[in-house]
């Protein structure tokens, strides 16, 4: 049993706190620890930490700044064994892909490692006779990041090190199932020299992210989590005036043509439909065949292949395919979401709601489903489950494959599998998705591109980490200079006009 506190000015604190929620085992369903829950007074010291803090991080110059995030990155990967272990404990993905979101994570370090590169910004000499005009990327104060249960160190590294490169300080919220592997980075990036401050943690649910939101000196809330709470999370962050990006819910979908190679496309949905159990905003939810022959054809692999996935617990070795979900809660919302399927008509090809397997007695497991001939009204296709159920729906032709995705209330990613280069060049231009794919199933950009959606998979019209990242931590300025030769001024009464 451990109890998770807050992490405030480089120490831990408010491990006993009045109110507390329980830390289960996903795997087991076993509660293993405790969460503390930050009240407003623990908000306010952490807000005002980082607001302590600002001025001199901001003063330090981005080489400085970048020097420690370089020296993170060698302690995260020093440390990558260690916080897989803390990343499956409480989440439940398998360890193999515990560590692969660390290193996506890392990669956005890497990224910010770059910054006095990426704050040059940008020069104009002789804007005017006499007169140069460049810009200055300064930031923005302290900003806020919240983040969601299903990548507990990759989706808060998307954020906080961008932010910090750029002269910000900063509090996250991480979500309250599974906050160990955000405590230690913290305590990571203080032995790495970031001074007291500079990153906070605080713990808690929706009293604590309303706080967050509202504390004066906050000045820029990320936060990555479901389309309602996104909503939410925006507006309000919006009505302070502060600047705000909210990425939400998904229902990727992946398009198979006829002439692509349904072994390569079998093998890609598997691991995008099925692995993290589906709990992945990039997961590809419904594969859309074009045809009944790719349909067919495709259900038939899916069905043989799905039958030689193992499901248990992360830590098993040999690794299983996938884990358990997240909560008893989730899991049951999941199955519910398979009754559903079956009674609004659609075919059930393979169902998960028993697991059977060594280590599934008692956890929350479901298992890979498939389901055919899905139709667009069906819950099953309009909502997000974020679980291990794929829907191919059958389509008659590109275009009719374009439309459904268009109509759909999420756009946050797309794929599509083929081997004619024009037929993928006009689906990737035509999409109505922030990300696509083109015969590659999780379209996520590297840490040097930015990630977002498009519709209600995004709040605000920036996206993270990359170029995007960058703007969205730092307030542009521009600077119009002349030093003129001594003598008279001359006032001017006329928009000035620079020749
Ligand atoms: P969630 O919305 O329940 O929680 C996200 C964060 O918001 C957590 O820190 C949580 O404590 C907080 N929160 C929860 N309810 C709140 C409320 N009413 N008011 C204020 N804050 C609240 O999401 P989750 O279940 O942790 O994560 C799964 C969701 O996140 C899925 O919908 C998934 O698609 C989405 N997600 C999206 C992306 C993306 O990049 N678009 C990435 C990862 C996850």
């Amino acid at each position: 049993m451990y109890t998770c506190g807050h992490y405030i000015a480089n120490a831990i604190s408010g491990a006993v706190a009045a109110r507390q929620l329980p830390l289960l085992d996903p795997a087991t369903g076993l509660q293993q620890g405790a969460v503390a829950m930050a009240d407003q007074p623990v908000v306010q010291r952490a807000v005002q930490a980082a607001a302590d803090a600002l001025p001199a991080w901001a003063a330090q110059t981005p080489l400085a700044r970048a020097r420690v995030l370089f020296r993170f990155r060698d302690l995260l990967q020093q440390h990558t064994d260690e916080l897989a272990h803390l990343i499956t404990r409480e989440h439940g993905k398998v360890l193999s892909d515990a560590r692969a979101e660390l290193q996506r994570g890392i990669e956005v370090v890497e990224f910010a490692c770059g910054i006095p590169h990426l704050l040059k910004g940008e020069h104009s000499l002789n804007a005017g006779t006499g007169v140069d005009s460049y810009s200055l990327f300064q930031p923005v104060g302290v900003c806020v990041g919240l983040t969601p249960f299903n990548f507990p160190a990759m989706v808060p590294l998307w954020m906080f090190p961008v932010a910090l490169a750029c002269g910000n300080t900063f509090v996250l919220k991480p979500s309250e199932r599974d906050p160990s592997a955000s405590l230690r980075m913290a305590a990571l990036l203080a032995e790495a020299g970031a001074p007291a401050g500079v990153f906070n943690v605080v713990n808690g649910d929706r009293a604590t992210v309303e706080a967050l939101i509202d504390a004066p000196s906050v000045q820029a809330v990320s936060f990555v989590g479901s389309t309602p709470v996104a909503e939410a999370v925006y507006r309000r962050a919006s009505a302070r005036g502060i600047r705000a990006q909210a990425l939400g819910g998904a229902k990727n979908h992946l398009v198979v043509l006829a002439d692509a190679d349904l072994d390569q496309v079998c093998a890609a949905l598997l691991g995008a439909a099925y692995g993290s159990a589906g709990e992945r905003c990039m997961a590809v939810s419904v594969a859309v065949c074009v045809g009944d022959a790719v349909a067919d054809a495709m259900v038939g692999r899916l069905r043989t292949a799905i039958a030689g996935l193992r499901v248990g617990p992360g830590l098993q070795q040999p690794e299983p395919h996938l884990g358990p979900l997240i909560t008893r809660e989730h899991a049951a919302r999941v199955r519910q979401y398979i009754d559903d399927g079956v009674s609004e008509g659609a075919t059930l090809v393979c169902d998960g709601r028993k697991v059977t397997g060594e280590g599934t007695a008692a956890g929350w497991f479901v298992g890979p489903t498939l389901f055919d001939h899905v139709q667009p009204a069906m819950r099953l296709y309009r909502e997000e489950i974020f679980g291990p159920v794929l829907a191919v729906v059958r389509v008659a032709d590109t275009e009719a494959a374009l439309s459904l995705i268009a109509a759909h209330e999420y756009g946050n990613g797309s794929a599509i599998f083929t081997r004619d280069g024009g037929a993928a060049r006009r689906f990737a231009n035509a999409v109505d998705t922030g990300m696509v794919g083109i015969n590659v199933p999780i379209p996520v950009p590297m840490a040097f591109h930015s990630f977002g959606g498009w519709k209600r998979s995004l709040f605000g019209p920036l996206h993270v980490h990359g170029p995007d990242g960058v703007r969205f931590y730092t307030r542009l300025k521009t600077v119009t200079a002349r030093w003129p030769e001594a003598g008279p001024g001359q006032a001017d009464f006329v928009m000035p006009t620079l020749k």
